[in-house]
């Protein structure tokens, strides 16, 4: 698909950008590469100096990028100011803790001499985003690699290209070298074309299960070390104590925020029996009060979907699930409007043969469950093909934590809304990927773990094993 900006709310053709050409293309790997070079000599304090530089600059063009972020996508412009917001926290605390996570770590050996760790750059980071964050997905690799020093070269979605190319912009306005952050319009075949050159150490891919695989297939065929963010399907565990208003609260929340386009949107709502028509109503009145229109117009609380493919995709598998025995307490109506919107809408009586029990629907769909056990309720949340993150309500918080350490993926908050932080590491188990993105994890992704063992003479007294060559008799 070609790059292009299509406002969502009125499907009009806003700007369209040409492929990045192979010209282009090697310029960039050879302007990453000579960059990856110099930064090996930099202190890494004047690349956090230049972070907070880009989190100043990010938030000085806030209203900019928001409004450019809801025209490329859709979503309500308040959200898009949060996600600026957010994008110049995750700056500002690789800028003000990154160089402390590379300090080298002193290893407690009985080699002869002292042994560290050193963590340093290994070359261009490709990274693959989606649309759904057009500027927090660039920024969860982007503050620590460039911390580390690593250049990255971005292939964003094709319907966020104004959004790619502004953040860019920014980065380079805030005193970024040439090469810390190329966005090209990169063809599929260009993208495993710069996996394939030897100059890329590193790829990072946020997306779907297509994407993931294509892309991980490319990175394994070539042994880049790579990291996979994928979908989920979030489970939303109402144990029968949870304090209720808290839950419809939450609810509605983890499902509609961005339009129900987030991988760890809530994606199945696990209610005990106690209190399970309680929920069905809860959130159905919450679900009635929303108002679509204009993403712009802050009265606006239901912003349209991100294009009309995501719109059919989602219609079509709620169709298949009606017609494979689900139920709908609420929704499933067209909007009359223009634009890609899709009613909030909520399905029951989901059976294991129903594909929307196994496939992750990513939009304002809610598919509830009835259970009568917590064991019940744990063992629905795990069987899904995914492992993203979750949510558990409980009465007593450490009760719902003992059952979130038991829920198989790679993120549960207990009580409250998943939230998103530099600190917190992000990513998932099974289909929903591997690797972590953000923290002092995601901070080591694609370093050098460099080993350097120092003496001032050798000893040969304590080689583990004789792994050395003996003296001839
Ligand atoms: P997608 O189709 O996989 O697209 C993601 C990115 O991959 C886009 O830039 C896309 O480019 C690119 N891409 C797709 N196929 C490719 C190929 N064969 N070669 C090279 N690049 C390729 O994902 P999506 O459906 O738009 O995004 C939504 C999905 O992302 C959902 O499943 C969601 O759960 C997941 N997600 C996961 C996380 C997480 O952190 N785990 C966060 C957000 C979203 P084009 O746009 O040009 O196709």
């Amino acid at each position: 698909m070609a790059y292009a900006t299509i406002n969502p709310y009125n499907n009009e053709a806003v700007k369209e950008y040409a492929y990045t050409t192979e010209a282009e293309l090697q310029a960039a790997l050879a302007t990453g590469h000579a960059l990856y070079k110099k930064n090996r000599k930099q202190p890494v304090a004047e690349r956090a100096k230049i972070l907070h530089n880009v989190a100043a600059k990010l938030r000085e063009h806030s209203a900019e990028l928001a409004r450019a972020c809801t025209i490329d996508m859709g979503k309500l412009l308040r959200e898009s100011e949060g996600e600026v917001e957010l994008v110049a926290i995750i700056a500002d605390w690789f800028a003000d803790h990154g160089e402390e996570i590379l300090k080298p770590e002193t290893i407690d050996t009985i080699a002869t001499g002292t042994a560290e760790i050193h963590h340093s750059a290994t070359g261009i980071v490709m990274m693959v985003e989606p649309w759904n964050f057009p500027y927090y997905q660039i920024m969860r690799v982007f503050a620590p690699n460039f911390i580390v020093g690593n250049p990255m070269i971005l292939k964003h979605a094709a319907n966020t290209p104004t959004s790619a190319q502004m953040f860019a912009d920014v980065v380079a306005e805030a005193g970024a070298p040439e090469g810390s952050l190329t966005n090209l319009f990169l063809s599929y075949d260009k993208v495993t074309e710069a996996i394939e050159d030897p100059r890329v150490q590193g790829v990072a891919l946020t997306g779907s299960e297509r994407g993931g695989t294509a892309v991980a297939e490319a990175a394994g065929k070539n042994l880049k070390k790579n990291t996979m963010e994928l979908g989920g399907m979030d489970p939303f565990i109402v144990l029968d104590d949870a304090n209720m208003d808290d839950v419809i609260d939450i609810a509605w929340r983890a499902r509609l925020y961005n339009t129900g386009q987030v991988c760890t949107s809530s994606k199945r709502f696990i209610v005990m029996d106690k209190v399970y028509d309680q929920f069905v109503e809860g959130l159905k009145e919450k679900f009635s009060k929303v108002v679509p229109g204009d993403p712009l117009d802050p009265k606006t609380s239901l912003a349209p979907m991100n294009r009309e493919k995501a719109k059919d995709k989602l219609q079509k598998q709620v169709d298949d699930a009606i017609a494979a025995g689900a139920k709908v307490v609420y929704g499933n109506e067209p909007i009359d409007l223009p634009g890609q919107f899709f009613m909030p809408t909520i399905l029951t009586d989901i059976d294991k043969d129903n594909p929307a029990y196994s496939e992750e629907m990513f939009g304002p769909v809610a598919a509830v469950y009835k259970v009568h056990s917590e064991e019940e309720a744990i063992e629905l949340a795990n069987d899904n093909p995914y492992g993203l993150g979750g949510i558990v309500f409980a009465g007593d918080a450490d009760h719902g934590a003992e059952v979130a350490a038991q829920i198989e993926t790679g993120m549960v908050f207990v009580n409250n809304f998943m939230v998103t932080l530099p600190e917190l590491p992000f990513g998932g188990v099974k289909l929903s990927g591997y690797g972590r993105e953000m923290s002092h994890i995601g901070e080591m992704a694609f370093v050098n773990e460099q080993l350097i063992v120092k003496t001032d003479k050798p000893n040969l007294d304590n080689v583990a094993g004789g792994l050395v060559a003996t003296d001839p008799e």
